[in-house]
């Protein structure tokens, strides 16, 4: 019998659209820059679970509710989405995807975030608005690797797809979708100018 390769993990970087990309996203900026300087309640959020940065996670977590920008850039999404969905397999005959938050990633240079999953969520993502050269990569991680437990170290030598990680340096314009329960992370990035993004999960209803 030949060696098995089963259970892919499957990781979409496409871009968000075709035309318009940039002033588009000199409009998502716009909408973060005046939320951020307005939002007390994510200042103070994001000092204490988001230090250096601003995210509206802990405050503004639906922002395609109260800005048309954002409502258009979930339009944009939702395709992209069901098409991720579908590719994975899953049957959506009777069932509806729909994006349930929403928020903002305004990350300064040393700004860091932390190993996470996004739990009761479907599908999630990122869409990046503005990467400065050198900005940090959004690293994942293997879902096998909590059961690891008595295996010995992995070669360095290994091809990305043997890795238990791999990282993702998105552009701008691009978005990155993967399934709720991938574990990832942004470590530093040591850039003068911010990285900023838009994180987002969806879910399913039948
Ligand atoms: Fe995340």
């Amino acid at each position: 019998m030949p060696l098995l390769s089963l259970f892919p993990t499957r990781i979409e970087v496409a871009q968000l659209k075709k035309r318009g990309l940039e002033s588009f996203n000199r409009d998502i900026i716009d909408v973060c820059e005046s939320l951020r300087m307005a939002d007390t309640t994510g200042q103070r959020w994001s000092a204490k679970h988001y230090t250096g940065g601003y995210t509206s996670y802990g405050s503004h977590d639906q922002m395609h509710r109260i800005s048309s920008t954002f409502a258009a850039l979930e339009k944009a999404l939702n395709p992209q989405v069901k098409a991720y969905a579908l590719s994975l397999g899953y049957d959506l005959r009777g069932r509806k995807l729909h994006m349930t938050d929403c928020w903002v990633n305004m990350m300064a240079g040393a700004v860091t975030h932390g190993l996470h999953l996004h739990p009761l969520s479907f599908i999630s993502g990122t869409y990046y608005v503005q990467v400065p050269r050198g900005a940090a990569a959004i690293k994942f991680e293997d879902p096998r690797l909590d059961r690891l437990m008595a295996a010995p170290p992995k070669r360095n030598d290994l091809s990305p797809r043997e890795r238990l990680h791999f990282s993702v340096k998105p552009k701008a314009g691009q978005v990155v979708l993967f399934e709720s329960w991938l574990r990832h992370e942004v470590p530093p990035s040591f850039t003068v100018q911010e990285r900023i993004s838009v994180s987002f999960n969806y879910a399913w209803t039948a």
